[in-house]
């Protein structure tokens, strides 16, 4: 205990990272409406700093919420006397952060060998500089597919970097994919980093993965919240949204999954700047999110578009924002229907499929919303691994096992919009 107390000292001391020690993640489960509003305003108690990682919007799904240490007590027995069961998920998050992490420790000793994609180790979490030195090592090693394109820069001045990955041939039709616009989620950048080794690896030796190259290009964004992912790296491991400051408030930050213009002000974001789903001031107010819409838009001949999150276990096509279903529906859900198949059939990872709003809850200004009323029919989120065990702190040996599993739903995917062109 004294050398874990001292361990957390250091890292106070060199990082100033903000600690978790003895705060706990509960998973709760409301039987019913009434219970679902009870921890709607338990979640309005600003005092108790909850921060929750799955929310409280219907009986039938499951809600995880990270409590802090000084707040255990009260909410352990607002839920006993509300008669809400609960489990405890996470014991000690301070703890479970340093079992994501401890292949940290290994990888410092493995550092002088990455100087080629080859050797770089995949098994771990890396950090904003690691992983932006690395694209450009892939680049300088296939400098006939993969570019590096600047799209834009974030809020706090990093540069918006995308991959692309192309055999020539000006406006063909593409394949977009992001990970990491979540910040905290990171077993998505570990994911994109070996989607993209994946990609340069198999052009010329995976027949189904050539035949799609040399039809279509495919943009990567691995890291799409830089300023979010560096701030989890160096003071708050739990950080979602973006960085950029709300003007009257002290709480930083939008979520970029809220800030599309598509249904946006809706239902299913807030309109406070201190929410985990705030919507920021206007549609596309962030950079990081406007980037993308500008580099959408003038491109215009995107035909999928996969924006990549955790957890939960999903995959989800439009719409979040309201309950007409989208045209492309029946098309979309056997689309769907063949890459869960073919995710599952490697190590069984159990996956749902649907609409956003019939699977998760309404939720507004969506990427994928937005994509797909711009004509981009083939629009798929993602909900990475896992269900609930470890949530955002998915261990770092359980990263190749899901960007393998993820890559064959991917393929199944851009096959499909190959085949299909429209
Ligand atoms: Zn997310």
């Amino acid at each position: 205990m004294k050398g874990l107390l001292l361990l957390a000292a250091l890292f106070v001391a060199v990082f100033s990272q903000k600690l978790f020690v003895g705060d706990q993640v509960l998973r709760v489960t409301a039987k019913d409406e009434d219970q679902i509003t009870l921890l709607q305003e338990l979640s309005d108690l600003e005092d108790l700093q909850l921060e929750f990682w799955k929310e409280p919007r219907h009986p039938d799904l499951p809600i995880d919420v990270h409590v802090p240490f000084a707040s255990l007590q009260a909410v352990k027995v607002f839920l006993e006397s509300n008669s809400i069961s609960y489990t405890v998920m996470v014991k000690d998050l301070q703890q479970a952060l340093l079992d994501e992490e401890q292949h940290q420790m290994k990888r410092f000793r493995s550092m002088p060998q990455d100087h080629n994609t080859d050797s770089f180790v995949y098994s771990t979490y890396h950090t904003l500089d690691e992983i932006y030195g690395w694209m450009d090592t892939l680049v300088s090693e296939h400098p006939n597919l993969v570019s590096k394109i600047q799209i834009g820069q974030s809020f706090e001045g990093r540069p918006l970097y995308v991959l692309q990955f192309s055999t020539g041939g000006a406006d063909r039709p593409s394949i977009w994919i992001d990970t990491g616009i979540h910040s905290r989620e990171w077993v998505t950048q570990a994911s994109g980093v070996w989607f993209a080794k994946k990609i340069a690896t198999d052009y010329g030796r995976d027949a189904s993965l050539t035949s799609i190259l040399n039809k279509m290009d495919i943009f990567l964004e691995i890291v799409t919240n830089p300023d979010g992912y560096y701030f989890t790296h160096t003071s708050n491991r739990m950080w979602r949204k973006t960085r950029s400051t709300n003007p009257g408030s002290s709480c930083r930050g939008v979520d970029p999954n809220r800030n599309w213009d598509a249904g946006f002000g809706g239902a299913g974001a807030s309109s406070n700047p201190c929410s985990e789903t705030y919507r920021g001031p206007y549609a596309h107010s962030e950079s990081e999110v406007k980037s993308i819409v500008d580099f959408v838009q003038s491109h215009g001949n995107f035909k999928a578009f996969v924006s990549i999150h955790s957890y939960s276990q999903m995959l989800l096509y439009p719409y979040g924002y309201t309950r007409t279903p989208a045209r492309d529906q029946e098309e979309l859900h056997n689309v769907a229907t063949k890459a869960v198949t073919a995710l599952s059939s490697l190590y069984q990872t159990n996956y749902r499929y649907g609409s956003i709003i019939t699977t998760i809850y309404q939720a507004s200004g969506g990427t994928i919303d937005w994509t797909y009323n711009q004509g981009i029919k083939y629009s798929f989120t993602f909900e990475l691994r896992d269900s609930g065990r470890y949530g955002f702190l998915l261990p770092a040996n359980q990263i190749i096992p899901t960007a393998q599993e993820t890559w064959l739903a991917l393929m199944a995917i851009m096959e499909h919009a190959r085949d299909n062109p429209y």
